[in-house]
């Protein structure tokens, strides 16, 4: 069986794809610095698998280290192969996400996503391995009023954050542009990934202050706070934004997806849309959680929130095609996992 190199395995999207693998019987190796995550995910994913799958016999290691440490990741490499599991695949998460800590802390986005990367590809290309899928994000966009993103829409992030990932295509692009290469990459891009695992085990961690819609959703009402809706005068159908909120098992099983399709190519590099291609208003999450909660859950109408498009909705038609993947799990789904994890951790 192949063995993948996880980087940023324990975070939100991280675990949920180390359960596919696992679901799989891929070996994973995960590495983590433990910044955003904690040891404690390790634990969360096995259990789940066992309990949920009844898969015992799981080939799993973890590796704490800093993702910018080439050495580290060296010998991970390395240890890999003297273990008979040389590494086939890595799929890169490790990086920082949050769009309005970049704005506050550009230099440090920049070191870790940009800096980590290089840190990474030095070392696959030290030891012999050419295929990466990467995680990257609908935010390297040109939004536009009302219209679907295709892959060849214009790139034009308005963040620190989505210019380290169009940046880091722009590399992977090099790399795989290089005379002789055989490098085989896929560039994820992300729309808006919600929800949790059904089980209930795993989800994401909240933050004390959240500033995502579904986050932000889940806090203020274990505080019977009001909600803030930033506009209600957009030119949308309610006039609030839409989003394309993607379900984070079914973004995982896209990981799933790419690697199997980069394991049979000789030669490629893609970037694939990953979204639902189904627009989603802020009051139709709203009162779907309403609906699943069964309370009524209070809000207000904010002013705009800057940096804000009406309508940034995926056209995903190049991914449906390319990929043995769809999306199967509905907006309904997405907020019954997220209330459902949300429940069980409060009581934890
Ligand atoms: N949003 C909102 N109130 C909040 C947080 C978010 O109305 O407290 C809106 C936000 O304006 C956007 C949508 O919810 O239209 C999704 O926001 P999020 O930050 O989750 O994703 P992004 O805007 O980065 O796509």
């Amino acid at each position: 069986m192949k063995t993948v190199l996880v980087t940023g395995g324990l975070g939100y999207i991280g675990s949920h794809t180390c359960i596919e693998l696992l679901r799989k019987n891929y070996n994973i190796i995960i590495i983590d610095s433990f910044v955003n995550n904690s040891i404690d995910s390790i634990s969360q994913i096995k259990n789940l698998i066992r309990k949920e799958y009844k898969i015992f016999d799981l080939s799993i290691t973890l590796k704490k280290g800093d993702i910018r440490d080439e050495l580290f990741l060296d010998n991970v490499f390395i240890e890999a192969k003297n273990q008979n599991n040389k590494i086939d695949v890595v799929i890169h998460f490790a990086g920082l996400k949050s769009v309005n800590e970049s704005i506050k802390k550009s230099l440090e986005y920049w070191d870790v996503n940009v800096g980590g990367t290089l840190a990474l590809l030095n070392a696959m290309q030290k030891n012999d391995c050419r295929t990466i899928v990467f995680s990257s994000s609908a935010t390297v966009y040109r939004h536009k009023i009302n219209k679907q993103i295709s892959e060849e829409s214009e790139l034009m992030p308005i963040n620190p954050y989505g210019r380290t990932k169009q940046v880091i295509e722009m590399i992977l692009k090099d790399k795989f542009n290089e005379k002789c290469n055989d490098w085989r990459i896929i560039n994820l891009r992300y729309f808006n990934p919600v929800g949790a695992h059904e089980s209930g085990l795993i989800g994401e961690n909240p933050k004390i202050n959240p500033t995502n819609l579904f986050p932000v959703i889940m806090n203020k009402m274990s505080l019977s706070e009001r909600i803030p809706v930033f506009g209600n005068d957009w030119p949308t159908k309610d006039g609030t934004c839409i989003r394309d909120y993607i379900h984070v098992v079914d973004l995982a099983k896209a990981h799933l997806a790419s690697l199997e399709f980069l394991i049979d190519k000789r030669s490629i590099f893609l970037s694939l849309n990953i979204g639902t291609g189904i627009g989603i208003s802020v009051m139709e999450v709203i009162n779907t959680f309403s609906k699943i909660s069964n309370c009524k859950i209070q809000y207000y109408f904010d002013r705009r929130r800057g940096g804000d498009a009406p309508y940034v909705v995926a056209d995903n038609r190049l991914a449906l095609a390319t990929l043995n993947w769809k999306p199967k799990k509905k907006i309904l789904d997405m907020c019954k996992d997220t209330w459902n994890w949300h429940k069980k951790m409060i009581k934890t």
